[in-house]
């Protein structure tokens, strides 16, 4: 007998929450049969405290310390410079220690992939992301024309702008449809080469669809917008078109195969209170810049779709550039930046870095910093004892309720040889309500209301389900971690698991 093949379909940010709301009140019929008939795995992430770990994660098997990726724009370390992060060229990826041992290999859309010359098998890059670190590529490369010829064009390769109207989210959600019946046909043809014993196909549209259509879905959002049906119900439309593609691609998976189906972590409403952060250290004085303020997003940008198109069209072709560019080449783009204009670094303690989600914090660290004047050792812990206190003491007025779910020294959740290229607190906001005020008795109260345009953003949890040979039988609840995936494939296939990864296989629903 053929040894079982493995068929991966991954569903970024498929909130767990969202859909078992939904397969309660009879919607999304396969995954309601495969979660009552397959064990699910609840899966931790280190989403929890650096969103952007995720993907790199996944494709490693490393913990973040040991990859140093965890944003798309990161602080250069040693400079105040700012770069632009790409996919991680040092590390091998899981299916390169498959494609090794002589596994053949169909990877789809995996975020932060990047093509491998190299690879065994077939590899779509970024065919349809809900964000780019790359650019849309095939290997090998004739694979595309294939794709065009036999699928289409899939309005999600070159859709850079979600815009912030109803029309243009009206548009979005035609998209997303399309590219979500495109991206069931790609997994299904991929599925039906027999010659490939591992296919890997990731889902971008519910993360993109929960980050924009969210005030639509959410009557308690204060964006909340009444809308047309296919608007109001985009998101949930979305989740049932995800449906009917897996539904679609497990057709062809026979029960003598492996099937794991994923998401990496959830979506809910995008309250957080990262735009108050810089007034926040400021007001303590962990900040001295004599700049304006930053200035926050603005509720509606004064430019056309058009020329936020053009702006960026122009953003991808310098990234474009820059990709094929060795890292030394890049730091020297970026050496002369400064990033933090007006800040008083003789001064300064602890700045903030760029984020989308929890709000990133970096102690300005005599010896890491080129200015930097926070002694290593007793001194800089020191400055995070005082910071976490702040930040743990903040009450959002309109609850009554802390402000802040956690903090996280991200140097003791993520160690490794890359712990420095990440900021040194990690906070996580309560998700429970809007954040337009903190206060505190130290600091009185800080006040200033933004609006986002994406009104959904990250909950950290993600889920697993397993079907097949190797797997336990029957509906069960198990937790485990995202890290788990990749040592789990290599485990189904005979591939020694290396000793660099972080995590073990998924024993738990393992036979
Ligand atoms: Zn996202």
């Amino acid at each position: 007998m053929a040894p079982a093949r493995t068929i991966v379909i991954g569903l970024d940010s498929f909130d767990l929450r969202l859909a078992e709301q939904w397969t309660a009140a009879g919607e999304l019929p396969c995954l309601k049969h495969l979660l009552t008939t397959c064990p699910t795995v609840v899966l931790s992430t280190p989403s929890r405290v650096l969103q952007g770990t995720v993907w790199p994660s996944l494709l490693t098997g490393l913990s973040p310390g040991r990859h140093g990726s965890y944003f798309q724009s990161q602080l250069r370390n040693g400079t105040y410079a700012l770069m632009d992060k790409f996919a991680d060229r040092r590390v091998k990826r899981f299916y390169q220690h498959l494609g090794d041992r002589g596994v053949r290999c169909g990877i789809v859309d995996i975020p932060t992939d990047r093509p491998l010359r190299s690879m065994r098998g077939v590899q779509v890059v970024e065919w349809s992301p809900e964000f780019t670190y790359w650019h849309y590529a095939t290997v090998p490369s004739s694979f595309a024309r294939q794709i065009r010829s036999e699928i289409g064009e899939n309005p999600m390769t070159t859709h850079w702008d979600s815009g912030d109207s109803q029309e243009s989210h009206r548009k979005l959600c035609i998209s997303l449809e399309t590219s979500a019946r495109m991206k069931a046909q790609l997994g299904s043809y991929l599925i039906g080469q027999t010659d490939l014993d591992l296919v890997f196909c990731v889902f971008g549209e519910a993360h993109k669809a929960g980050h924009w259509l969210w005030k639509y879905h959410d009557e308690t959002h204060p964006d909340h917008e009444l809308a047309p049906t296919g608007l109001k119900d985009g998101l949930r439309n979305s989740y049932r078109q995800l449906d009917r593609a897996v539904s679609q691609m497990i057709e062809g998976v026979s029960f003598e195969d492996n099937l794991i189906i994923f998401s990496d972590h959830g979506m809910q409403a995008a309250y957080r209170g990262d735009h108050l952060v810089d007034s926040i250290l400021d007001k303590t004085g962990m900040r001295i810049c004599d700049a304006p303020q930053s200035v926050p997003p603005p509720v509606s940008s004064t430019a056309t779709p058009a020329q936020r198109q053009a702006r960026q069209m122009f953003r991808n072709g310098k990234l474009a550039i820059k990709r094929r560019l060795p890292e030394r080449a890049l730091a020297a783009l970026d050496r002369n930046k400064n990033a933090f204009p007006g800040m008083d670094w003789s001064r300064t303690r602890a700045f903030s870095l760029p984020t989308d989600r929890n709000s990133h914090i970096r102690v300005n660290l005599r010896g890491r910093e080129p200015q930097g004047i926070v002694d290593p050792g007793r001194a800089y812990e020191v400055v995070l004892d005082e910071l976490e206190g702040v930040f743990r003491s903040l009450i959002n007025p309109l609850t009554g309720h802390e402000a802040v779910e956690e903090v996280f020294r991200v140097r003791r959740e993520f160690p490794g040889e890359y712990a420095d290229d990440f900021p040194d607190l990690a906070i996580l906001w309560s998700a429970e309500a809007p954040i337009d005020a903190v206060s505190s008795p130290s600091l009185g109260e800080i006040r200033q209301r933004i609006r986002e345009q994406r009104s959904g953003n990250h909950r950290a949890e993600g889920f697993l389900l397993a079907r097949g040979p190797a797997f336990k039988q029957g509906a069960g609840r198990y937790q485990g971690d995202i890290l788990q995936i990749a040592p789990t494939l290599l485990h189904l296939h005979g591939v020694p698991i290396p000793e660099h990864y972080a995590m073990s296989p998924l024993e738990v629903i393992l036979k």
